[in-house]
């Protein structure tokens, strides 16, 4: 034992190791970022340095920010500011909204998958095959038996006909039912409308599901579209609760998450208990919960302000166009969906991919990979990338097509 000790001590870093360190680690991932094409987040995120005053501080936002007298320092209040801004942005009285920081989509997705169970006895859950795995992860911690997946069509979406189809064979008495803002390999958009008029047509009443939409990726497009052409908010009465992630768009240091519910739901579910040691209702997942980055997107997003939001989500759905028809005029088979940075290619070599940080999807028609066109994502590096893939695609070809 006294001889682990000391190995330990054996090991304690100088000062001047110490800012090595974190010196190696700030230039490996200055060099890397601009080459991070693959996975939806945003890295444009230099300005962030401002809030390194609050480092110096332990934010804890431990309990409920609407109900809870907190820890010794939190940032309830700002967290509020947030839910209040954003559930503006999903078309919905800040009166009508209780929300939530996550430490990511996950946990929001799972905030919801919670919600349909407690409010059903033995549900079915009912997700696209294309859905974020965090789904099946849910039913599988709240002890959900029954995931029903529907097809998806080339693009990405809920195929509306496997959707009525599988209502059919898999008829029960409650659903919990997920839609996608924003799918994780196409960033596909589920038709809403189509979807729930396929649940009127059965006769499905509003009563015996719990609907959830993941916007993790959408969330930060779609309320800065013009004239909100895909409506993927609470807008729609159906919709119960929402996740939206905010290191895939905004642009901040670490990852971060709001859940949404409409207040109207939480009333007809179990009251939560409370929690003594931090005077909270027990309502959230977390116990201690991250108060620095609800501070920092809230403070963002007021930086930004909604036009800015607009004109940079016009940006990078525009680079996303861009890039997909110079990947076309090369002769690489591309594709984008409308309203979204999301673009699908034929996977390169393995090299590639693991030089440009991109993910490798098999599928009967070809392995694929993806681009999602942030802020970060610079037209040079893609021509450098363009050149690299076109070199390593015509080195690979064995003999004329
Ligand atoms: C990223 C993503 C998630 C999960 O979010 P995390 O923040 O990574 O936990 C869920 N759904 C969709 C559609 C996503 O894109």
């Amino acid at each position: 034992m006294k001889n682990y000790v000391n190995n330990i001590e054996e090991k304690l870093f100088s000062s001047c190791q110490y800012s090595n360190e974190i010196k190696k680690i700030a230039e490996y991932l200055n060099n890397e970022k601009h080459k991070c094409f693959g996975i939806q987040i945003n890295q444009d995120v230099d300005d962030c340095s401002d809030f390194s005053p609050l480092l110096s501080h332990n934010l804890n936002n431990l309990g409920d920010p609407f109900t809870g007298k907190g820890g010794h320092l939190v940032t309830f209040n700002y967290e509020r500011e947030l839910v209040e801004l954003v559930a503006g942005y999903f078309n919905i009285d800040s009166s009508e909204v209780w929300g939530y920081y996550n430490p990511g989509s996950t946990y929001s997705n799972l905030h919801g998958v919670h919600l349909g169970m407690s409010k059903f006895e033995n549900p079915t859950l009912i997700i696209s095959d294309e859905a974020h795995n965090s789904f099946v992860k849910a039913a599988r911690i709240t002890r959900c038996k029954a995931v029903v997946k529907i097809k998806t069509d080339q693009f990405g979406r809920m195929c509306p006909e496997d959707f009525e189809k599988q209502l059919r064979i898999n008829r029960t008495n409650n659903y919990i039912i997920s839609f996608c803002s924003g799918s994780v390999t196409k960033g596909a958009y589920d038709d809403a409308e189509t979807l729930l008029s396929v649940l009127r047509n059965l006769g499905i009443d509003k009563s015996q599901y719990y609907l959830h939409l993941d916007a993790a990726l959408g969330g930060m497009i779609t309320p800065f579209l013009l004239e909100n052409p895909l409506r993927l908010d609470f807008s729609i009465d159906e919709i119960d609760s929402l996740s939206v992630s905010f290191h895939k768009r905004l642009g901040i240091p670490m990852p971060g998450s709001l859940f949404l519910a409409r207040k109207k739901t939480l009333n007809t579910l179990p009251d939560h208990p409370y929690a003594e040691h931090y005077s909270s209702y027990d309502t959230t997942l977390g116990g201690s919960r991250d108060g620095f980055s609800p501070f920092v997107t809230l403070m963002k997003l007021k930086k930004i302000g909604y036009e800015g939001m607009v004109s940079r989500t016009n940006h990078v759905l525009e680079k996303a166009k861009w890039l997909c028809e110079l990947l076309r005029n090369n002769d690489i088979n591309a594709s984008c969906n409308d309203y979204s940075p999301c673009v699908v290619l034929p996977a390169p070599s393995s090299a590639l991919l693991k030089e440009y940080h991109l993910p490798l999807y098999a599928s009967p028609e070809g392995d694929y990979t993806h681009i999602f066109t942030m802020e970060h994502v610079k037209k040079n590096a893609i021509y450098t990338f363009l050149d690299k893939y076109l070199q390593s695609n015509s080195s690979n070809r064995v003999g004329p097509t």
